[in-house]
């Protein structure tokens, strides 16, 4: 046990403690200086000159060897449960202002919140979290306590079946953490019921994230007709049809996914949903398609790696174009992008040359980002990972 004022610290080599001045936050082995990386913990964090860089979570396996956690009171290393539960504390007040939190809501956004590592999303009365850092799974004896008497879940479920986890070494798997198997929980996101599957959905069940750009596209629907691109379970289709559409017809992969796009749709009593189980690719190369008044584009991150980015980048300017040429006059192209590889400025760049050529203007009418449930931290922009841009065709 280490006492408050001392305990395992890194010392950054120049460089990176020169980016670490300007807010950088992930540091590679090379980064260390003095001393053998220590294993999976929490740390004391410095430059070769003493200047304290607060707290850090290191890694043993993983290439990403430190991740900042912030300033910490002290010059040494709190014991694990003082520093989840005040993270957590701090996460979490953050959020609910005094209030109830929304039935479906991120908690805890990783390390924006000073939690790298860390994701724990709500959905009424189940909380899911996703942990890819040994030094957070380590600990979990303190995070699921801490949640279980902030939240009274019906259950926590670790939704570890994410591949990031390979880099560190742990294993990919689905844990019941507290409480009894719910295997399907009801949202309510601005009167729409959603169906949320947290043992089977993606991600962890419900892509809570793009809830701004949900409310855009219901404020724009009225009489519309709208094509929802990548729908999953049809969140943009629906809040469409809550919104007046004329019709929506929600393109998806997944035969379970559009089914239950199908039955929310009866469930809210929304008329007008078609769908359709397609590759998008395949399906935006028809030559009869459209117009359409309202195109939502909101394709999986192609580029999982920087080395992936030339090919997605290619992929991601053909679907807008294509999505663009399918636009009535006057029609709104709602394009995301989820992908931390590509900055908002390259998307928008890349969108730019999408429409280049086209024989209407484009005009870019809003910028829309995920909601302020999912912190993004000013100086990583890897942390700003949902790009949405809410595009019109000029007459
Ligand atoms: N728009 C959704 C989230 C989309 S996630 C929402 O707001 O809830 C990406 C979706 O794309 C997934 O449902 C996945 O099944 C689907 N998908 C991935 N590649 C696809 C492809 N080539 N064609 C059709 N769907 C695809």
């Amino acid at each position: 046990m280490s006492s408050p004022e001392s305990g395992p610290h890194v010392v950054l080599r120049e460089r990176a403690a020169a980016l670490a001045r300007k807010g950088r936050a992930w540091f590679f082995r090379d980064d260390l200086g003095s001393g053998p990386p220590p294993g999976a913990g929490l740390v004391r964090v410095r430059d070769g000159r003493g200047a304290d860089f607060g707290l850090g979570i290191t890694s043993r396996s993983a290439k990403l060897a430190l991740q900042l956690c912030g300033p910490w009171p002290g010059e040494g290393v709190p014991g694990p449960e003082e520093f989840f539960r005040r993270r957590l504390a701090e996460a979490v007040d953050r959020r609910l202002h005094g209030t109830l939190p929304r039935d479906g809501t991120r908690l805890v956004h990783g390390i924006a919140d000073g939690l790298p590592g860390l994701v724990v999303d709500r959905y009424a009365g189940v909380l899911v979290l996703q942990v890819s850092a040994a030094a957070v799974e380590r600990n979990l004896g303190c995070i699921v306590p801490f949640l279980v008497e902030r939240f009274a879940p019906e259950m926590v479920l670790a939704r570890n079946d994410i591949a990031v986890r390979r880099l560190e070494g742990l294993p990919q798997e689905i844990l019941l953490l507290h409480g009894r198997r719910v295997t399907e929980v009801e949202i309510v996101e601005d009167g729409i019921r959603h169906r949320v599957l947290p043992f089977e959905g993606q991600k962890t069940g419900f892509y809570l994230d793009q809830a701004p750009a949900r409310a855009a596209v219901r404020r724009l629907a009225k009489g519309r007709a709208v094509l929802d691109l990548f729908s999953y379970q049809g969140g943009f289709a629906l809040a469409a049809l809550a919104g007046g559409a004329a019709s929506a017809l929600a393109v998806d992969q997944s035969r379970e996914a559009l089914g239950r796009a199908e039955a929310a749709a009866r469930a809210n009593g929304l008329e007008g949903l078609r769908t359709e189980c397609a590759n998008v690719f395949d399906f935006l190369r028809r030559p009869d398609l459209g117009p359409f008044d309202l195109v939502i584009l909101d394709p999986p991150a192609f580029a999982k790696s920087r080395r992936e980015l030339p090919g997605a980048l290619r992929g991601y300017r053909d679907l807008n174009r294509r999505a663009l040429r399918i636009l009535a006059p006057g029609g709104f192209l709602a394009t995301c992008s989820c992908s931390h590889h590509l900055t908002l400025d390259r998307f928008e760049s890349l969108v730019r040359q999408a429409a280049a050529g086209l024989p209407f203007r484009v005009l870019l009418r809003e910028r829309i980002g995920a909601g302020g449930d999912h912190p993004v931290w000013l100086s990583m922009p890897e942390t700003e990972y949902l790009k949405v841009l809410l595009l019109q065709r000029q007459g």
